[in-house]
């Protein structure tokens, strides 16, 4: 027994190092900052570096890096502040998923707030420290929670090389959302259809093909070939629509389109199309306003002249559900101005009840319904119960007449959203009651159910959702002309 305990002392002196090695790792500095005598803020300052300056580092305690300060001395420095040799190569981007999310000093609640990001603002990973992740935060560190981030895909990757023109020489040729047979059709492709062949896993092609939209298909069934691409059109279908920069809502408008006016398709980007104006250059337009070969022509547009009234639930002192980290009100209200900037691209007149954080009566809310004599009244809000599992997405009606609304928005919203489908039902609520307009309180998923929060936060899932909302009212109004 004793001989065995010297033997394992012996494997711990021999292979226990005791300090990593740092021959080849420096440290770039971005900001000016602090070298001091040892590894803690107490500790004195010696001397500041200065961006640019690139460090040996010659050890490490914690979170703090020694480096060498030349001729024989050296110094401290915070690790969060700096970017190592070691990790950036591999920085990769976050992007937050709730709507205003706080920068700290630190990594921990106790830190002092130094700012803030939006939804969609994408900030290079610096570090990570527990459940807290260090961003480049303009020009200095800033810590986010890990849980409210998510990595995004790196830019670069996606720019795939010039991607190769084939033809499809099956018949009928699927293509999926994913490769493999037990995937979503997305589509069909009859033989003859050129499109482009941009990645290959194993013997499935991801391919750009019609209208810029993009899918799996067997690459077994493509050749390459001289044809040019099938091109593709698409004609808006409203007037004074507008052609943006890029491909949101939040890029400026760079010129406007008439109804039927049509347009070259040379990509697509999430929801929005990228078509080539007149004078050759680029601009981007939203697919929501506009028809394609391959759409059924469903959207003709009867909406001009249609007022709709979007009514976010709750607001002020009135919270609504509350999720981990989500007011119901400020939700409700971020995805009904969603929804009423995509009925204005389409010439819908939008009424909102309220447009800030205020209370809003709910006789208030209805009355506005006879005042404007709106063709629709969508009230939006999110679920809440006691139990966290429950989850899924409600549409309510009261009247029996307005039992057409509620289905042309729940179809539109159900069809390709992963919540769960609980159905179009009668709902006894004041706003649907006592109203003059056809009316419809939806309830977008449960703030209670913590997966089904981080997913009603994504960016994304908003931009999905609130597509099809409007796609759902502007149908609806389309049949009811
Ligand atoms: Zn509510």
């Amino acid at each position: 027994m004793k001989h065995l305990f010297y033997f394992i002392l012996l494997l711990l002196v021999v292979f226990h190092t005791p300090e990593k090695s740092f021959a080849e790792e420096s440290v770039k500095i971005t900001n000016t900052l602090n070298v001091r005598s040892g590894p803690s803020l107490s500790s004195s300052v010696l001397q500041q570096v200065h961006s640019g300056e690139t460090l040996r580092i010659v050890g490490d305690s914690g979170e703090w890096l020694k480096v060498s300060l030349g001729s024989d001395s050296t110094g401290w420095i915070a690790g969060w502040l700096v970017t190592t040799s070691e990790n950036s190569d591999t920085l990769s981007v976050v992007e937050a998923v709730v709507s205003d999310l706080q920068i700290r000093s630190g990594p921990g609640e106790e830190n002092r707030v130094i700012g803030s990001t939006k939804q969609g603002e994408t900030w290079q990973v610096s570090k990570t420290s527990g459940n807290w992740t260090a961003i480049h935060y303009h020009d200095q560190i800033g810590w986010v929670a890990t849980w409210l981030v998510e990595e995004v895909s790196n830019q670069s990757e996606q720019k795939a090389t010039a991607p190769v023109k084939k033809e499809v020489v099956a018949t009928i040729l699927n293509v999926r959302e994913k490769p493999g047979v037990n995937n979503t059709i997305l589509t069909q492709l009859p033989s003859g259809t050129v499109v482009s062949d941009l990645k290959q896993v194993g013997e499935w092609s991801y391919i750009r093909y019609n209208n810029g939209e993009t899918g799996w298909v067997d690459g077994t069934y493509l050749k390459e070939t001289n044809k040019h691409l099938s091109t593709s059109t698409l004609t808006l279908l409203y007037h004074s629509i507008n052609l943006r920069g890029g491909p949101g809502l939040d890029y400026p408008v760079i010129a406007q389109g008439a109804k039927d006016d049509k347009y070259e398709i040379v990509g697509k980007e999430k929801e929005w199309y990228e078509i080539i104006l007149n004078d050759g250059t680029t601009a981007y337009i939203a697919d929501w306003i506009v028809s394609t070969g391959s759409s059924l022509g469903l959207r003709a547009n009867h909406t001009n002249g249609k007022t709709v009234i979007l009514d976010a639930g709750h607001g002020g002192e009135d919270s609504g559900a509350l999720g981990l980290f989500t007011y119901e009100k400020l939700v409700n209200l971020r995805t009904t101005k969603a929804i009423a900037e995509k009925l204005k691209d389409a010439g819908i007149r939008v009424i909102l009840t309220r447009d800030e954080d205020r209370y809003v009566s709910l006789s208030e809310r209805t009355n506005l319904s006879g005042l404007y004599q709106a063709d629709a009244f969508v009230s939006v809000h999110y679920d809440s119960t006691v139990d966290p599992t429950v989850s899924g997405i409600t549409t309510y009606y009261y009247h029996e007449d307005h039992k057409s609304l509620a289905s042309s928005i729940h179809n539109e919203i159900t069809q390709s959203n992963s919540l769960r489908d609980r159905g179009t039902r009668f709902g006894n609520y004041y706003v649907l009651r006592n109203n003059s307009s056809p009316s419809v309180l939806l309830e977008l998923g449960y703030l209670s159910n913590p997966f089904e929060e981080r997913q009603i936060n994504k960016q994304q899932y908003q931009a999905n959702m609130t597509s099809n909302i409007a796609n759902g009212i502007i149908s609806y109004l389309n049949k009811n002309r």
